[in-house]
């Protein structure tokens, strides 16, 4: 398909590739919508096999920041970022040739971190533009945005297990969490707190340590999935859910951190077909963008107002799988069809 055909089949604003003359770096900026404020979202460093698999990820990716954005209440639009690796070898004259290419769209795009980039990076981006946030806290940003994100995975998880008909709140149920890492050690914590039984998998033996130090129990990272549990919480990988692993799983809900965590829009109804209630991704894992816009918000940041507005992905959560059981429509289907109609200011 034609370039402005795909900008249109997924109904984009605007698609910006450039190329630095000085660096070399080469840059795909897609700016979804704008129309609930400037587009945010992360620069995604990565080798494509093809500059197609660039623009097909960095126009899926963007879109998916509109709906994560406007389902958490933000006044912002959704867009991304991704440089073409590999980052030209000069890293701080690659972020201060971004830096002016996001000051290039005047506010239309508001740049955070994502895959490969470093809260480093985002000071870097400032020296050129105010147009990117996600500093540190000590820099007078917002700081690392994955407690939010955790916080959100659990409150999130609560409205889960209510829809499922797992009672109130999270005591005695048991949980499974694929990967130890930020958001899933952050989980675990919350979880373990609450008198959840936690189960839990990493690749990596880090992770692992400190999950079990936390009180979790560790299973190998191939049976995590097919555990036997109340809720699966996949907090590590995309894709996870999918032809081949749904019909293994042991769960009665899902509700986890990860990014796009179904293979395919199928998937969701795969799942709902199980009687798995589903919690969508980008609504419970919106926590950390939650942080990372509120260095914008006027007065600047403020942690109260971060953390009233993680608590009330529980609320959306709730009324998304209200929406769900009248409709008989899949719960990522509602999700999306919620954050479509906020877009058209509905
Ligand atoms: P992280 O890199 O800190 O942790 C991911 C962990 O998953 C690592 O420990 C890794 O070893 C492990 N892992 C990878 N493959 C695995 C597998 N097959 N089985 C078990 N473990 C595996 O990343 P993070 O910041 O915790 O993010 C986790 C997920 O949440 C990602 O999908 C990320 O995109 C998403 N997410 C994160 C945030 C955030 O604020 N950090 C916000 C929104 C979404």
């Amino acid at each position: 398909m034609a370039i402005l055909e795909r900008i249109q089949a997924s109904d984009h604003e605007q698609l910006l590739f450039t190329r630095d003359r000085d660096t070399g770096l080469r840059t795909i900026i897609a700016i979804h919508d704008t129309t609930r404020g400037p587009g945010l979202g992360g620069i995604r460093i990565r080798e494509y096999d093809s500059e197609a698999d660039a623009v097909d990820d960095v126009l899926r990716l963007s879109q998916a920041m509109s709906y994560k954005n406007a389902c958490a209440g933000l006044a912002f639009g959704g867009a991304k970022a991704v440089i073409l690796g590999p980052l030209p070898a000069d890293r701080r004259a690659a972020f201060l040739a971004m830096g002016r290419i996001v000051e290039g769209l005047a506010g239309r795009y508001v740049a955070t971190e994502d895959m490969g980039m470093a809260e480093a990076d985002i000071a870097v981006l400032n020296e050129v533009t105010e147009f990117a946030v996600g500093r540190s806290r000590e820099a007078g940003g917002s700081g690392d945005p994955s407690p939010h994100t955790a916080l959100g995975v659990f409150v999130g998880m609560r409205a889960t297990v209510r829809a499922a008909g797992l009672g109130d709140g999270m005591r005695g149920l048991s949980v499974a969490v694929q990967g130890c890492g930020k958001v899933g050690l952050g989980l675990i914590g919350h979880l373990i707190d609450a008198g959840a039984r936690v189960i839990a998998a990493d690749t990596d033996t880090d992770g692992v340590a400190e999950a079990r130090e936390l009180g979790a129990e560790i299973v190998n990272a191939d049976q995590i999935l097919a555990a036997e549990v109340d809720v699966l919480a996949p907090c590590a990988i995309g894709g996870v859910l999918n032809e081949a692993t749904i019909p293994t799983l042991r769960c009665r809900a899902v509700a986890g951190g990860a990014n796009n965590q179904l293979a395919t829009e199928a998937d969701a109804d795969r799942l709902a077909a199980r009687g798995i209630v589903y919690a969508p991704d980008f609504v419970i894992n919106a926590g950390g963008v939650i942080n990372v816009g509120d260095e914008l918000a006027p007065g600047g940041y403020s942690p109260e107002r971060v953390r009233g507005r993680v608590m009330d992905i529980e609320q959306t959560l709730a009324e998304i799988f209200g929406e769900s059981r009248e409709s008989r429509q899949n719960t990522a289907g509602i999700a999306v069809a919620r954050a479509q109609g906020l877009l058209r200011g509905r």
